[in-house]
């Protein structure tokens, strides 16, 4: 089912609406489709438990929506990112913060226009709680996908890391997620009109992994990278966009 929303006009290369029409778009669609869409997820039940309160309120200053490039979006916190991907076949999800966080990230999408239920896939950066807590909550409310490499599948299926992290001893325990798809490196991913690269980034843990994806505004279009913590330079050059 393909996503209808206005903003996909500013978001398709060179579309002919302008700029200023889609903006207005943006408000009107929004105050729609926070009326349609009663939340979700609620701020506290067994995928939403607080975890990590000591180190938890500098993940949850909310730091969106943010539209930073194109179809590129930022939906997370001050100090954790949560990047948004609009497609025109629904939203892709890149890492979901603590699990605490879900409800405030489906806020910040209903901000921006969307509802939970638009999002199809959630990929992942890396299993460690910080990143990883809130992906059970929101693919549960969601149905989306969650997509990660081989080494952290296990992890975020476990909700815990095991002895291959040396961090592990540190690490708090989050909500297990059911269902995951292994990605290897180098795979592409679909959904509607973008294609998203993974990268296997290991370093910071054995299943790091890093995406990549073109995003177009009307007249420009540029390679979007969200990284890992990484043991190799992340890219750069112009045209390139690191979140
Ligand atoms: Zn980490």
């Amino acid at each position: 089912m393909p996503l209808h929303h206005p903003l996909m006009a500013s978001f398709r290369c060179f579309a002919r609406m302008g700029a200023i029409s889609a903006l207005a778009l943006t408000a009107s669609s929004a105050a729609r489709s926070a009326d349609a869409n009663p939340p979700a997820l609620r701020a506290v039940d067994a995928l939403t438990r607080p975890i990590a309160v000591d180190l938890a309120p500098r993940w949850l200053v909310p730091a969106g929506p943010i539209n930073i490039f194109g179809s590129t979006w930022l939906v997370g916190f001050t100090h954790l990112n949560v990047v948004m991907i609009v497609t025109d076949d629904g939203l892709i999800l890149i890492d979901a913060g603590l699990p605490q966080a879900a409800p405030l990230v489906e806020a910040s999408l209903k901000s921006a226009g969307f509802s939970i239920q638009d999002v199809k896939y959630i990929l992942s950066t890396e299993p460690h709680y910080d990143h990883a807590g809130g992906i059970a909550a929101l693919a549960s409310a969601s149905g989306a996908k969650v997509m990660a490499s081989a080494a952290a599948a296990p992890v975020l299926r476990a909700g815990r890391s095991g002895a291959e992290d040396p961090q592990r001893s540190s690490l708090f325990t989050y909500p297990s997620v059911s269902r995951v798809t292994v990605v290897r490196d180098g795979q592409r991913i679909r959904l509607g009109n973008v294609v998203v690269t993974a990268h296997a980034t290991p370093g910071h843990t054995p299943g790091s992994m890093s995406w990549s994806w073109s995003s177009c505004t009307r007249s420009a279009e540029g390679d979007v990278h969200t990284c890992a913590d990484i043991d190799r330079p992340p890219p750069s050059g112009p045209g390139c966009l690191l979140v």
